[in-house]
């Protein structure tokens, strides 16, 4: 058996279309486009190639994207009076600061002070607290994105066992939390976990976002599973080359699981457009309010 291989690039692209006939209509009706800002504070080069990533992605779909790059000695007063002009400020429906944020800067502290209605992250205490209450509000990209590609694989998930390996607030918890919101079965696993093997033989989905190489051998997986591989791992070749590689050992997997993501192509696509997609929709609640 082989696995139906989750194709992350064509289900984004579908989504970015979806958004783009949204942003039209918001146009039509409020005659100005959704704003997305996003600062980058510091100069790492991974952290650059995805401002500039998700900078073409909101222009293309329509929207207006603002950038703000900021010195790496910025200081936290100045990165906190930024984020409360942008909160202030009526053509920005939409406000990420780009993770991770220098080692003097307060992080937490500067997410909470991003107004919850613009938090197009979904990283805000208040977005965290509604998402784990069942409550409608902005959810964070790349476990939105998951979910998609879990129930376009599978549909109705009700009573699945569910795994999400990892329990960071950006990926594992609002993972478990949309799983259960969707009446799955959901096991959270992480670093202290004994047998993760046998969880993982449990599971009819896996979400693996962790951060460690092929952590999760395909010998493990549940004939028939559902595989979404977060990790984005950087590995060196022993050609000396640098490649991606995901947290699931993906030809080992791809035997026995009945769906899977690759990495790349899986999740980070899918990543963006989730981000439009909550642009669009903290717009339209601004609009409406
Ligand atoms: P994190 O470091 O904040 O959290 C990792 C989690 O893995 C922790 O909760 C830890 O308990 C758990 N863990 C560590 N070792 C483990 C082990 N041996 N067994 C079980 N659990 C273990 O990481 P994160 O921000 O959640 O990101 C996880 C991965 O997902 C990274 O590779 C990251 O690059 C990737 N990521 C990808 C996207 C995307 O768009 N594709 C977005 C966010 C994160």
């Amino acid at each position: 058996m082989s696995a139906v291989l989750i194709d992350g690039k064509a289900r984004a692209a579908a989504l970015r279309t979806e958004v783009a006939g949204g942003v039209a209509q918001f146009v039509a009706t409020h005659a100005r486009a959704p704003g997305l800002t996003v600062v980058l504070v510091g100069d790492d080069a991974a952290s650059a190639v995805y401002v500039g990533a998700k900078g073409k992605a909101t222009r293309e779909v329509g929207m207006i994207s603002t950038e703000h790059r900021l010195p790496a000695t910025t200081p936290e007063a100045e990165l906190l009076e930024l984020v409360a002009q942008l909160n202030a400020d009526t053509a920005v429906d939409g406000i990420l600061v780009q993770l991770p944020l220098p080692a003097h800067i307060d992080a937490d502290k500067v997410i909470a002070a991003i107004d919850p209605a613009k938090d197009v992250d979904g990283f805000h205490p208040i977005n965290a607290g509604k998402l784990a209450i069942g409550q409608p509000a902005l959810v964070p990209c790349t476990p939105s994105g998951c979910l998609l590609m879990i129930r376009e694989a599978l549909g109705n998930i009700s009573g699945a066992e569910a795994l999400v390996i990892g329990r960071s607030s950006i990926v594992g918890k609002p993972m478990a939390a949309l799983l259960t919101a969707a009446s799955a079965t959901v096991t959270i696993a992480h670093s202290r976990t004994r047998d993760l093997a046998a969880h993982v033989a449990r599971a009819d989905i896996v979400v693996a976002a962790v951060g460690v190489p092929h952590l999760v051998q395909g010998a493990w997986i549940k004939p028939g599973a559902c595989v979404i591989d977060v990790g984005m791992n950087r590995i060196t070749l022993p050609s000396g080359k640098t490649k991606l590689t995901g947290d699931v050992d993906f030809d080992g997997a791809v035997a026995r699981a009945g769906w899977i993501t690759p990495v790349p192509g899986g999740v980070g696509p899918m990543t963006i457009a989730c981000l439009l997609a909550n642009t669009l929709k903290a717009a339209t609640a601004r609009a409406a309010a």
